[in-house]
């Protein structure tokens, strides 16, 4: 038995960061914790790891065996590098609106990527669904990351007790948005065992239907788009099932974007779009409460897989984006 460890050993435990202008701007302390930092580049690393380790203590996971996976990009990565590691063959279906650093990054991995055209979920030709019919036509053991709850528990285990002793139970608010909601589900649950004051906040983008899900009760979506990638749910998932948030938010992409930009410029942080709304979420947060609060939220992936898009001013010019300060949108 050796004293150091491989790489699935070093999925989370990662580092609390301060977002300095935010923070200032809010009189609370507003903490990024940082996922882009996972060895795969994402939060959905350790949905990856819990998933594979619940499958593998249940005995449906043997050794060389394949795991299909319908993924906006980053749990196929996080699956495909956990996957290396253990001896797993990993075959990725993706859809087509996806950035292309990820596509690229999945094939120079070594997963097998089957791109499909985006479809909705009821349409049985949706990247989730295909990778499904796929699982039972060939065998392979299909992740499930929306329904199996494998995944939130790994964030109520790992997320929700790192961030407890990171702010030495400080934390007053937890924010995060809801791609197959594991993060928001698990990680609020466990805090709020630990302290039942601690709000759970879910910052949504328009076209997404847990705000108003969780606002309405209904899952109304016909409000607008986003650009940001792996959020965005549309129906009440296994792992967002008897959740029940303090608060909700729709946030605007240009309030995202408009973060993003600042922390790059101005922090040395490089961020994708999910990790601004995250951020918008916290502010409007903050300030609903007032100042004196701990708002932590997730830095979910970085600004590598977009270069093409976010940080490409071509791409920008033609989005309805803009690149404008961020005292005129917060
Ligand atoms: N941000 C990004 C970039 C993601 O890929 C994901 C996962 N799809 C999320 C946020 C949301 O995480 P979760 O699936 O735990 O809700």
């Amino acid at each position: 038995m050796s004293r150091y460890q491989g790489v699935s050993h070093f999925i989370g435990h990662t580092p609390l960061i301060r977002l300095q202008r935010l923070s200032e701007l809010t009189g609370s302390e507003i903490l990024g914790k940082a996922e882009f930092m996972n060895p795969g580049g994402s939060v959905k690393d350790r949905a990856a790891l819990g998933i594979i380790e619940a499958a593998e203590a249940k005995g449906e996971l043997q050794p060389g065996a394949t795991i299909i996976e319908g993924t906006a990009g980053n749990t196929g990565i996080g699956l495909t590098v956990v996957g290396q590691s253990k001896g797993y063959r990993t075959v990725i279906v993706i859809p087509d609106n996806q950035s292309p650093e990820k596509i690229q990054l999945l094939r120079a991995l070594g997963a097998e990527v089957i791109v499909v055209p985006e479809k909705p979920y009821k349409d049985p030709g949706n990247y989730n669904k295909v990778a499904q019919r796929l699982a039972g036509e060939r065998g392979y053991f299909w992740a499930n990351q929306f329904d199996n709850t494998a995944n939130r528990q790994i964030h109520y285990h790992t997320t929700g007790p790192e961030i407890w002793e990171q702010t030495e139970g400080r934390v007053t608010g937890f924010v995060a948005s809801v791609g197959t909601g594991g993060t928001l589900a698990g990680t609020s649950t466990y805090l709020k065992e630990r302290n039942p004051q601690i709000a759970s906040v879910c910052a949504d983008p328009y076209g997404a239907a847990m705000w108003s899900w969780f606002k309405n009760n209904n899952l109304e979506t016909n409000d607008g788009d986003s650009f940001a990638e792996g959020i965005g749910q549309g129906r009440v998932t296994k792992n967002i099932e008897g959740l029940n948030v303090d608060e909700a938010y729709r946030i605007e992409d240009q309030v995202a974007f408009s973060i993003i930009q600042q922390l790059r410029r101005e922090e040395g942080l490089f961020l994708g779009l999910s990790s601004g709304i995250n951020l918008a979420g916290a502010v409007r947060f903050a300030r609903q409460r007032g100042p004196g609060q701990t708002i932590v939220t997730i830095l979910c992936d970085s600004g590598h897989k977009y270069i093409s898009k976010l940080y490409n001013p071509e791409w920008v010019g033609k989005s309805s984006l803009k690149d404008l300060p961020l005292d005129s949108v917060l």
